[in-house]
């Protein structure tokens, strides 16, 4: 199998935040006709088959896209550095080296743009918009950073606004006002005692969080306020959909919320679980199993019905922080295991 590690290197000489994909996405192209068949270029992404839409291809994909602020990529032997050896140059390459390998089985590779920022922007939706039939498969792999574990599925996100109204006064005589950030307390009470789940899904356990990420409220020192909006994220497990999950948020928040109070939901995306018996194999000759903490791409793949795993190289820990390190030796390893998944069973 061509070093995966050597791309790798290769990608992380190529800076490609969010909106500037480009360069590296031409790179990924001439690296992937390596392997015989030419990719073709859709709404930014690039799509390598070896197959003329064989449903028992696997899918593997990455996005191209780093978050921002470059990195110094000097690291000791056997480690590589910089913006994205992490998220997911790594994973990438991994992807690029199978398919320039001459796997002997079918195989599609997508590499897409967009990935960091809101889904709107993501190449991976157009695609699936576009070209949905480019994406069919009967199983697929995510090449996000998992350290080498398989992570099953990933988790929905409900962010949604509480807003608490109240009456406007002078401070010097508040008892004729109704004071809005005040009602915010029996509010975040509520949500601080509703059940993070712990659902087992598929044999791993997923961890629910409902967080509070923002407030904002107040008019001027003189005022009693009579708004108050609460941001709230909750990271849903995948054994509920997205109305399932906001109907909870609802009812946990029915008996605090005065009339006139609401609770708006701004963003309502599924998760995604993953069959694990279609990626026995994979699991067999990884480093172990478990639940994808976070919403990741294998969701968009569910909706075009992939059923798909997350699976790479990199700690996900050290994601989109100043320390994207990872080892030569994992990046390896993780090329190694889906060449001999992709081999071993069901896909020749
Ligand atoms: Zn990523």
């Amino acid at each position: 199998v061509r070093d995966p590690a050597a791309l790798a290197a290769r990608y992380l000489a190529i800076d490609s935040p969010t909106g500037e994909e480009e360069a590296l996405a031409a790179a990924v192209a001439e690296d992937l006709s390596a392997g015989g068949p030419r990719p073709e270029l859709v709404e930014g992404c690039v799509v390598w088959r070896n197959h003329d839409g064989d449903p028992r291809a696997t899918l593997l994909a990455g996005h191209l896209d780093t978050v921002s602020g470059v990195l110094p990529r000097e690291a000791p032997e056997g480690q590589l550095a910089g913006r994205g050896a992490v998220d997911m140059k790594g994973g990438l390459a991994v992807a690029v080296a199978l398919a320039s390998s001459g796997p002997g089985v079918p195989l599609t590779v997508v590499a897409y743009p967009g990935e960091e920022g809101p889904l709107a922007g993501s190449g991976l939706a157009r695609l699936r918009t576009a070209r949905p039939e480019l994406l069919a498969a009967h199983r697929g792999v995510l090449l996000e950073p998992t350290g080498g574990f398989v992570e099953l599925g990933c988790q929905g996100v409900v962010r949604a606004r509480v807003h608490c109204a109240g009456r406007r006064a002078h401070v010097a005589r508040a008892w004729m006002g109704e004071n809005a950030i005040a009602h915010l307390a029996p509010v975040l009470e509520r949500l601080g005692a509703l059940e993070r789940r712990e659902p087992i899904v598929g044999g791993v356990r997923y961890r629910e969080a409902i967080e509070p990420v923002g407030v904002r409220g107040g008019i001027a020192g003189n005022v009693v306020p009579d708004a108050a909006v609460l941001e709230l994220s909750y990271r849903f497990a995948p054994d509920i959909g997205p109305q399932d999950a906001v109907a909870r948020l609802e009812a946990a928040l029915a008996e605090v919320l005065s009339p006139g109070e609401r609770l708006e939901v701004t963003e309502a995306v599924s998760g995604a679980t993953s069959d694990p018996a279609l990626f026995d194999g994979l699991i067999g000759g990884a480093f172990g199993v478990r639940a994808k903490l976070g919403w990741t791409d294998v969701a968009q793949l569910a909706w075009v019905g992939v059923p798909a795993v997350n699976f790479g190289p990199g700690d996900p820990e050290l994601a989109h922080t100043d320390r994207e390190v990872v080892e030569v030796a994992e990046v390896r390893f993780c090329a190694q295991a889906l060449w001999r998944w992709l081999h071993a069973d069901g896909a020749a």
